[in-house]
């Protein structure tokens, strides 16, 4: 039995599990906010409960030693010792990280380089993993990448239509990302299913705050909806996907604005909220959707016949879904809105069951027994994931 941690660092914030594996149990789950501010705050699962104090935690690396003390405090781990190795997830792993690595000097010193693919991620990833491995010197640290699952899209996939030396010479590619949640969905419905996974041929549609499609054939990434940055696809909690990129120099004119302001909206102020003016929250769009609120229902519609759009080709490109998942916060719990996609991919021969599809957060199949195309919902689990490949690099 070996316990794993895996840790999820923010610019401001650092988020761990720590598991049992390979049971994959979770022991513990905590959080530490607002990192270099006035009142930092630490909250850690006990038996059940959330323990959250306020206290000042000037940096990453007293955030760790907070954490692991914590955990010695209540009681989770005896000494560091026990802890076998740590997961960290990692935002981006550029062209060169195909697979979850471990975490040595000169796959350091290569995400240093590309940390201007991913400026306010990758930063204090890197950041977050440095503190740990200072604490913990002498575990393996490894490094689970969002863009990694993604690295077998083929070049007419990854390839935007732009000067060639782009790509070649600066990196301007599709990278995707979701990569450890599309991977842990794949995994899952082979296992599920009894294939394997070479065998397997999935749409998932992963839809959270942040969303994205990818087409999955033979067990591996061939397109996803996201790209050079996690911007581009569908519309999202706050970003707006795709948009004609013209739209930047003509609202910076008439707005007066920079193109990082304009970018700011794109990401910051757009998609569910830009679109609904109401709010970034799926739960808030879908109970004003069923007062009447037609900016909210039109917000869920235009993400939704995107959603079905990227589905539709996605379906094509693979020659033929064996299923299309659900999942993420909307995609596991938002009956309303998989239903709507559901109804926008008739075309298809997709039917889902209104009584099937009326779960929340468990693993199920939510088509009829008719439907050309099975749909079902699956919980991501990217700690899991991330705990696996760290078990396997130890
Ligand atoms: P995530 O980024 O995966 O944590 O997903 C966050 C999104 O999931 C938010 O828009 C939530 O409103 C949405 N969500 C969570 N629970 C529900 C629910 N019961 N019904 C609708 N949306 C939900």
């Amino acid at each position: 039995m070996s316990k794993i941690m895996a840790v999820n660092a923010g610019s401001s914030s650092l988020k761990f599990q720590l598991l049992k594996m390979p049971e994959e149990e979770l022991i513990t789950s905590g959080i530490v906010e607002r990192i270099g501010m006035k009142k930092s705050v630490f909250s850690i699962k006990v038996n059940g409960d959330k323990i959250e104090e306020t206290t000042t935690i000037p940096n990453h690396g007293n955030a760790v030693n907070l954490l692991l003390e914590k955990l010695i405090e209540h009681d989770i781990i005896a000494s560091y010792d026990e802890i076998a190795g740590v997961g960290h997830r990692v935002v981006h792993g550029g062209d060169k990280i195909a697979d979850s690595v471990v975490l040595d000097e000169e796959k350091i010193k290569y995400l240093e380089g590309i940390i201007d693919l991913a400026p306010l991620h990758l930063g204090p990833n890197l950041t977050g993993i440095k503190a740990f491995q200072k604490v913990l010197p002498m575990v393996k640290h490894i490094g689970v990448f969002d863009t990694a699952f993604h690295q077998t899209m083929p070049e007419e996939a990854y390839l935007y239509a732009v000067p060639y030396d782009w790509c070649k010479n600066y990196k301007v590619r599709k990278y995707g990302f979701h990569g450890t949640s599309h991977k842990f969905i794949t995994e899952r419905f082979a296992e599920m299913t009894n294939k394997n996974v070479e065998d397997v041929n999935l749409i998932i549609a992963h839809i959270g705050n942040g969303a994205s499609i990818c087409a999955v054939k033979n067990g591996k990434s061939i397109d996803t909806s996201m790209g050079f940055t996690p911007l581009e696809g569908i519309p999202m909690g706050t970003r707006s996907g795709n948009i004609d990129p013209a739209v930047v120099e003509y609202m910076m004119k008439v707005k007066k604005k920079s193109v990082k302001e304009i970018l700011n909206y794109l990401n910051k102020q757009s998609g569910y909220l830009g679109v609904s003016g109401l709010s970034s929250d799926s739960r808030d769009l879908v109970e004003a959707t069923k007062k009447g609120n037609h900016q909210a229902k039109l917000a869920i519609d235009v993400q939704a016949k995107r959603i079905t759009d990227y589905i539709s080709s996605y379906n094509n490109y693979i020659g033929g879904a064996d299923a299309i998942i659900f999942t993420a916060g909307i995609g596991e719990n938002a009956k309303y809105t998989r239903a709507n996609i559901g109804k926008r991919l008739s075309g298809l021969g997709v039917e889902i069951d209104d009584e099937r599809n009326d779960c929340r957060g468990i693993e199920k199949k939510i088509s009829t027994d008719n439907s050309k195309i099975d749909v079902y919902v699956i919980p991501t689990n990217e700690e899991v994931m991330i705990a696996r490949d760290t078990l396997s690099l130890i």
